[in-house]
């Protein structure tokens, strides 16, 4: 069991300083498993111990759903032996939560990635019964023309033989590189670069700007995250 050190725990959680939590200790006014401590800095796993405050249970296991503008160069995992991972990245007030994120978004991909401990609530995300809708901005090599829009809402055919469901193709600016979003409605690997693969085209940048109804916050700089506010989370549930 990952154990955490008891005055981290509760720092980020918001119950003040590692300083104050000491004092609040010193005080007796912190319990774990029905004992006073003594040792702010004590190890605990968060997870299996009850933790109270001056007689309040503290509520570690809420979940939490935190919106991340995903850097290329970090895989969407929790770990990984030798690359950076989206866990790595998160600030610390939320690593005590143990996030994983909803999905995947290749290394080099961008933008909104959905981080939570829920597992319930990803798993209906990620259900392909439930075609939740992505939608994503790119840079693509080569010049999407009104016929790929066609052929991409009439679904194309991929390199494994599989067509894809009825997608949405926007062209945003045409040229020798074209500026397009687009918008699919399941997740297969690596999809959207097999899609204008298998149209000839190659996807220079990929960035997913948004998820079912939940956007992408344009002020949350790449490689920031924040809390979903109640009105996202509200739209995710
Ligand atoms: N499609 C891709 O090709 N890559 C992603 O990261 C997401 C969708």
């Amino acid at each position: 069991k990952e154990t955490q050190r008891l005055d981290k725990i509760l720092s980020n959680l918001g119950y003040g300083t590692r300083k104050e939590i000491k004092q609040a200790v010193r005080s007796g006014l912190v319990k774990v498993d029905g004992i006073f401590v003594s040792d702010s800095g004590m190890h605990v796993d968060p997870y299996g111990s009850r933790i109270e405050i001056a007689g309040e249970t503290v509520n570690y296991k809420k979940h939490i759903y935190v919106m991340m503008n995903k850097p290329p160069g970090v895989v969407s995992a929790t770990y990984d032996k030798r690359l950076k991972t989206v866990a790595d990245i998160l600030p610390d007030s939320f690593k005590v939560f143990e996030l994983f994120p909803v999905g995947r978004l290749d290394i080099d991909t961008e933008g909104l990635l959905l981080m939570t401990n829920d597992g319930q609530l990803a798993h209906g995300l990620l259900s392909p019964r439930r075609h939740v809708s992505k939608r994503y901005y790119a840079v693509v090599d080569g010049e999407v023309t009104g016929e790929d829009v066609l052929s991409f809402k009439e679904g194309i055919t991929i390199d494994d033989g599989y067509t894809t469901m009825p997608s949405e193709l926007q062209i945003l600016e045409a040229g020798r590189q074209s500026k397009i979003e687009l918008t699919i409605y399941e997740g297969k690997f690596h999809q959207v670069k097999r899609m204008f693969q298998a149209v000839g085209k190659r996807v220079e940048y990929l960035k997913r700007i948004q998820m079912g109804g939940l956007r992408l916050d344009e002020h949350l700089k790449t490689g920031a995250s924040r809390e979903l506010t109640g009105e996202e989370e509200a739209i995710i549930k």
